[in-house]
C-alpha cells in the first residue's frame, strides 16, 4: 500500500518537474552556481551580438518574421540589472514563519477576501469551467503580484536575451526568448507590453513565455488573452495552469495535522489517508481524514514544528514556483481566504532552513552514500525528503525528513 502511494506520487512529480513555469527557479539556480563558479571573461568580442545573429535562424525556423525578429531584439544590450539580480537571489535559508508571515500577511489575507466577493461572479464562472476553486486561484493572484499591484516593467526580451546569452549549457532561457518572439509574431500582444520580472516572468499571474502560449486564455470574450490587464483573463488562465498540471476538484491542497503521543516515524512520507488514520493521525482543526487518497507527511520544519499532509495538489501548485515554502503560502492563503483558522503548532524559535551551498552539499553526500539523486542544484523534492528519512533511520534520528543542523553535521562527519 504504501509502495502504490509513494509511486502514484513520484510520477506525478518526476513528469512535472521539467515543464512549465515551475522550471524557472531551478534554471535560475542553475545559472547562479555556474556564475559563482565561472572564471572572469577575458574576451574582447561582443558575446551578446554574436548571440543575436545565432538566434536568427532558430527564431527563422519557427516562422519568426525578420521585422519580428529585429522589433523585439534589434539595438538591445545586456541588462546589467538583470545579472545583479541572478546573484541576489534565491533567498534559500529563510525561516518558514518569516516567509509564511510576509506572504499570507492580514492585510493580504483582507485584499482578498475582497476579491473574492468583487470577482464572485467571474470566479464562480472560472471555477465551473476549469474546477479550481475561488481561494486557490485568488491565493496566487496576491501572491504572484498582489493582485496585479505590484507588476514590474523591465524588458522581457531584453531580460530574456541577458539571461540566454550569459546561461551558458542551460536552454530555458533562449527557449523562453524563442517562445516571447512567437507570442509577438502571432501578435497577441503589442512590443512595448511585454514588461514583466527582471528573469522575465509576465502579468499578474507570472507566466513565462512559453506559460503564456500553454495557459494563457481569453475569458473576457475579447479575443485576447491579456494576462496584465483583464482580470478574467488572469483567473482564468491560472486556473488553466492548474487544471493542465493535474488539479483535481474538489481534493484538499493538504491541511494540518497532529501526531499521536509515540509516533513511530515511517521511512516514507507516502501513504494513504486510510493508511496516515491508522498510525493515529488527526487533523489539527478535529475534523476527519478524508476516506480515499493518499498524502505525503511533511514537516517543514522537522518534528519540533508544524506537520501537515500534502496531496498531489499541492506538487501541482509547485508547478508555479518550485518550492514548498511557496505551495505552503498558497495552501495557508487559501485556507484564511475561507475563514479557516491559522496553522495552530508553533514554528521552531530557531528553525533551521539549509542555504543553497549547504543544500548541494547535503546532495552530493546523499549521491555518495547510493541514494539517486536528481541534480545538485540545491533543490528540495519529497523524492529527496524521503531519502534523509532513510539516512535518518540509519542514524538512529527521528525520520522526519527535515535536513535539520544536527543531521547535515551528522551526515558531513567522516
Ligand atoms: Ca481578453
Amino acid at each position: 500500500m504504501f509502495d502504490d502511494a509513494h509511486h502514484t506520487l513520484l510520477r506525478c512529480q518526476r513528469g512535472r518537474r521539467r515543464q512549465g513555469a515551475g522550471v524557472l527557479r531551478h534554471a535560475l539556480l542553475i545559472l547562479a552556481l555556474a556564475l559563482a563558479s565561472a572564471p572572469a571573461s577575458g574576451e574582447t568580442a561582443n558575446p551578446f551580438a554574436a548571440f543575436l545573429t545565432a538566434l536568427w535562424p532558430d527564431a527563422a525556423a519557427q516562422g519568426v518574421t525578420r521585422a519580428t525578429f529585429d522589433a523585439a531584439l534589434a539595438g538591445l544590450t545586456p541588462d546589467a540589472g538583470v545579472m545583479a539580480s541572478v546573484r541576489r537571489q534565491p533567498e534559500y535559508g529563510k525561516a518558514y514563519a518569516a516567509y509564511l508571515a510576509g506572504m499570507v500577511s492580514p492585510s493580504r489575507i483582507a485584499i482578498g477576501q475582497h476579491k473574492l466577493t468583487q470577482w464572485n461572479d467571474t470566479l464562480r464562472a472560472v471555477e465551473q469551467k476549469f474546477g479550481v476553486e475561488a481561494p486557490i486561484l485568488v491565493s496566487i493572484w496576491g501572491i504572484e503580484s498582489s493582485f496585479g499591484e505590484a507588476q514590474e516593467h523591465w524588458d522581457v526580451f531584453r531580460s530574456l536575451a541577458t539571461l540566454a546569452q550569459a546561461g551558458f549549457q542551460h536552454p530555458l532561457f533562449r527557449d523562453e526568448l524563442l517562445s516571447a518572439l512567437k507570442i509577438l509574431q502571432e501578435d497577441h500582444i503589442p512590443r512595448r507590453q511585454f514588461v514583466g520580472s527582471w528573469a522575465g516572468a509576465m502579468g499578474q499571474p507570472q507566466f513565462l513565455p512559453s506559460s503564456f502560449l500553454t495557459y494563457a486564455v481569453d475569458f473576457d470574450g475579447d479575443g485576447r488573452p491579456d494576462i496584465w490587464r483583464s482580470v478574467p483573463d488572469v483567473l482564468a488562465s491560472i486556473a488553466n495552469y492548474l487544471r493542465k498540471s493535474g488539479w483535481q476538484a474538489g481534493v484538499p491542497w493538504g491541511f494540518e495535522v497532529l501526531l499521536p503521543r509515540g509516533f513511530d516515524f515511517p521511512a516514507t512520507g507516502h501513504a494513504t489517508f486510510a493508511a496516515w488514520a491508522k498510525r493515529g493521525l488527526a487533523r489539527a482543526d478535529g475534523s476527519p481524514l478524508p476516506e480515499s487518497g493518499e498524502a505525503i507527511l511533511f514537516f517543514p520544519s522537522g518534528a519540533d514544528g508544524p506537520a501537515f499532509l500534502v496531496t498531489d495538489n499541492f506538487i501541482v501548485l509547485k508547478r508555479f514556483n518550485n518550492s514548498d515554502a511557496y505551495a505552503l503560502a498558497v495552501g495557508e492563503l487559501s485556507d484564511r481566504l475561507r475563514g479557516r483558522a491559522p496553522i495552530s503548532a508553533a514554528w521552531p524559535a530557531n528553525d533551521f532552513q539549509p542555504s543553497r551551498e549547504e543544500r548541494v552539499a547535503l546532495q552530493r553526500r546523499l549521491a555518495d552514500l547510493g541514494y539517486k539523486i536528481q541534480d545538485f542544484a540545491g533543490h528540495f523534492d519529497f523524492e529527496l525528503r524521503d531519502a534523509v528519512r532513510a539516512q535518518q533511520k540509519r542514524f538512529g534520528m527521528i525520520a522526519d525528513g527535515h535536513p535539520s543542523r544536527a543531521f547535515l553535521q551528522r551526515i558531513a562527519a567522516p
